[in-house]
């Protein structure tokens, strides 16, 4: 990224469930503005090739997304699903699925290209009777237990919940397990339900960020009130949460099992 001073910078992301579902638009986002500040901009030309129909999932986050898009003078082309690259002769082909038309292939040159793979579950995990089709656990969304096996819970990434798979969600996740468990020890039904809240924090350019907070259905669930943190706004307070307040909460909070904000709903 600081090497292109001038041509083609391509940026991908590829089909849903991927991890931060916003994560192939924040790389994007900080090289454009990495280039605005060296004031090469003018001479680079931005293209986003994203397998998906929308910019970002959640609509309310979208306008705000849209203006940077506006000021980096990024292209947008959807429906495009990287599927092969030839590294030295700088070309990448995208299989184009538009609804109601044929599916067809491009070809296109790059000098810069930023990658984000399709994902998927473990090996050992997919191939296991645990998995769904799409080889994640299967677990109930609002409890967390597998919806075959009583006796196993999951969490993170790895399970099918329909929530954005992101460590803040993992983070509310674990509570909940860990609840539903102990009753069940105990003999009792499940206890405590996941709202599907996962945060995908936008790095529109260094030192903002578009706090995408949200959960099962795109319900906003903002953790601050709209005069602190808007989230559906670029916010220099939302960059500074990121870089200087959650590291501590991560390692002396949450890694320790002491962090009171994530207190799961009782069922
Ligand atoms: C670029 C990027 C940006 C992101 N930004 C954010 C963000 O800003 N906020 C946020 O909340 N989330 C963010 N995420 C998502 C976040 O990293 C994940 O949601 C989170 O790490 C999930 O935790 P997990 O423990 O479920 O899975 P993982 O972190 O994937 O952990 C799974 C672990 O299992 C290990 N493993 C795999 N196979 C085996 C095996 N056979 N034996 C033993 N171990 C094995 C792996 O090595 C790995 O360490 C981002 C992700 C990416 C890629």
């Amino acid at each position: 990224m600081s090497g292109l001073k001038e041509g083609k910078a391509l940026f991908t992301q590829p089909p849903m469930p991927i991890k931060c579902a916003g994560a192939p638009q924040k790389s994007m986002y900080l090289s454009a503005d990495h280039w605005t500040r060296t004031n090469v901009i003018k001479n680079i030309d931005i293209e986003f090739h994203n397998a998906g129909g929308v910019l970002f999932g959640i609509k309310d986050y979208v306008p705000a997304l849209e203006k940077y898009i506006e000021k980096y003078s990024i292209g947008l082309n959807f429906h495009h699903n990287l599927v092969a690259v030839d590294g030295p002769a700088r070309k990448a082909w995208f299989e184009v699925s538009k609804p109601d038309l044929p599916v067809e292939r491009v070809e296109v040159d790059f000098d810069m290209m930023h990658v984000t793979p399709p994902q998927c579950a473990p090996d050992f995990i997919a191939a296991s009777p645990l998995a769904d089709r799409a080889g994640w656990v299967d677990v109930d969304q609002a409890n967390l237990r597998h919806k075959t096996y009583d006796n196993i819970w999951s969490l993170g990434d790895v399970m099918n919940a329909p929530n954005a798979k992101t460590a803040a969600a993992a983070r509310k996740q674990a509570p909940v397990v860990a609840d539903n468990i102990i009753a069940d020890i105990r003999g009792r039904p499940a206890v405590s339900q996941y709202d599907g809240y996962g945060s995908c924090p936008l790095t529109v350019e260094r030192g903002k960020i578009v706090l995408a907070e949200f959960g099962y259905g795109g319900a906003l669930q903002p953790s601050f009130p709209s005069w602190l943190i808007d989230g559906t706004q670029p916010s220099r307070l939302a960059w500074l949460l990121k870089e200087k307040i959650l590291p501590p909460i991560y390692w002396q909070a949450m890694l320790k099992g002491r962090e009171w904000l994530a207190k799961p709903e009782k069922l």
